[in-house]
């Protein structure tokens, strides 16, 4: 009801706005016509009419042009997972770490999307790197998403506490250190206040706001004197959080790290927690943590809300040894401003990826799966073990996706931040 609510708010502000535009107009024009009988001598002329109305084109307010609705093309991605043999092909000596070469064909359809979204599924904390089962990855690694073009990025999931509280300080310090790249951090907070700071990106005049929790931090407890460091999951807190997003955003973006390993359906929880995100009026939820890929749909809550979910977009990069950790998901949506105020998911789309790594666990990227050839898939480092052919990959991606499958697209660039 509060978002239905808040929707009612903004209609009467813009009727009230468009009562008083109409308003100033027709004073003008009273002003005009005034101007028009005392400087006159009384005869009437089809000049000086036409003068009349031009004045009045001139003084139109804008609110009386045409509607143009807002545009912004949004993508999202799965999991950024930095295992030990991705350290080592990133590795360049000296202990330094250079991760741009994973994104470099991945990165045209990041950058052109006006908003792009990440999950980096471990801390990037200064200490020493670290991998499975308690990751630490350097800061380059962070720089190298930016530089992607990135500009959401989230830390809330279960590997978030696997250095320590220590390691998310210093990720976070990392972020404010990058704050002039323009890219957010979502899911971890400083403290309370920092976490109650309302987190949003503002494209083509719409402000688009971001939320994430997690289920779990792998058996890890948030610190007793922090305990907003990590947002879990807790309907309480979203709920309230969803309503403070709303109240200063025209649209919120959820991502909810969740689900079962290596399922590729959702389970009913998820189903539940979709349905309670849309009643709160999330307009787009995007879930990760499975590994794999699992399927989206239109969700429609009883007080008319409605919004678009994917349950899982499935790893970003990886070293895991299957088929289907290796099909990943790039979503891709289309926000408009409808003529009412209100913003919505249009076109909805999953453009279906591939992580490739050679037969050495060697020259780790992320291609569109369109690119995907039967002689990388001949040198997969999976090959021989698991079927990686162009077309099984595919099938499992359709399978999936069936519908909301599609070709391998550069989305639109409507804002000139993008
Ligand atoms: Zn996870």
């Amino acid at each position: 009801m509060k978002q239905k609510n808040w929707i009612r708010q903004k209609r009467l502000q813009r009727r009230r706005r468009r009562a008083l535009s109409l308003l100033l107009c027709g004073l003008v024009l009273l002003a005009a016509a005034g101007a028009y009988a005392l400087l006159s001598d009384g005869t009437s002329s089809g000049v000086q009419e036409k003068q009349i109305f031009a004045a009045q084109e001139v003084t139109a307010p804008p609110d009386l042009q045409p509607y143009q609705p807002a545009r912004v093309s949004l993508i999202a991605v799965g999991d950024n997972l930095i295992h030990n043999t991705l350290l080592r092909d990133a590795y360049t000596g000296g202990g330094a770490y250079d991760f741009t070469s994973f994104y470099e064909k991945i990165q045209p359809y990041v950058a052109s999307a006006d908003i792009a979204i990440v999950n980096q599924e471990s801390p990037l904390g200064t200490g020493e790197p670290s991998a499975y089962p308690s990751f630490n990855t350097p800061q380059s690694c962070g720089d190298a998403l930016i530089a992607a073009g990135f500009d959401v990025v989230s830390h809330a999931n279960n590997h978030a506490m696997d250095a320590g509280s220590s390691a998310l300080y210093d990720t976070l310090d990392f972020w404010d250190s990058r704050a002039q790249s323009g890219v957010i951090r979502i899911g971890i907070a400083r403290d309370a206040e920092d976490r109650a700071r309302v987190r949003y990106l503002e494209r083509n005049g719409m402000k688009i706001g971001f939320l994430a929790y997690t289920y779990g931090l792998n058996g890890y407890s948030l610190p007793s004197d922090n305990p907003d460091l990590v947002s879990l999951i807790d309907r309480d807190k979203i709920a309230a959080e969803l309503a403070a997003v709303r109240e200063q955003c025209d649209a919120v973006v959820v991502l909810m790290h969740w689900g079962e390993e290596y399922q590729t359906t959702e389970n009913s929880e998820q189903n539940e927690l979709a349905q309670f995100l849309t009643e709160h009026g999330a307009t787009l939820i995007i879930g990760g943590h499975p590994h794999v890929c699992q399927p989206c749909e239109w969700i429609e809550s009883e007080n008319g809300n409605r919004a678009f979910c994917i349950y899982s977009t499935g790893n970003f990069i990886s070293a895991q040894n299957q088929t289907n950790t290796m099909v990943e998901a790039m979503l891709q949506v289309t926000l408009t401003r409808q003529a009412d105020g209100t913003v919505v998911v249009e076109d909805p789309g999953v453009m279906p990826l591939v992580c490739y790594f050679n037969s050495s666990w060697r020259g780790y990227r992320v291609l569109p799966l369109d690119d995907y050839t039967e002689s990388m898939a001949a040198s997969h480092g999976l090959a021989g073990r698991c079927r990686m052919s162009p077309a099984h990959l595919r099938s499992v991606a359709e399978e999936i996706f069936g519908e909301y499958l599609i070709e391998k697209t550069i989305p639109v660039t409507h804002s000139a931040d993008a």
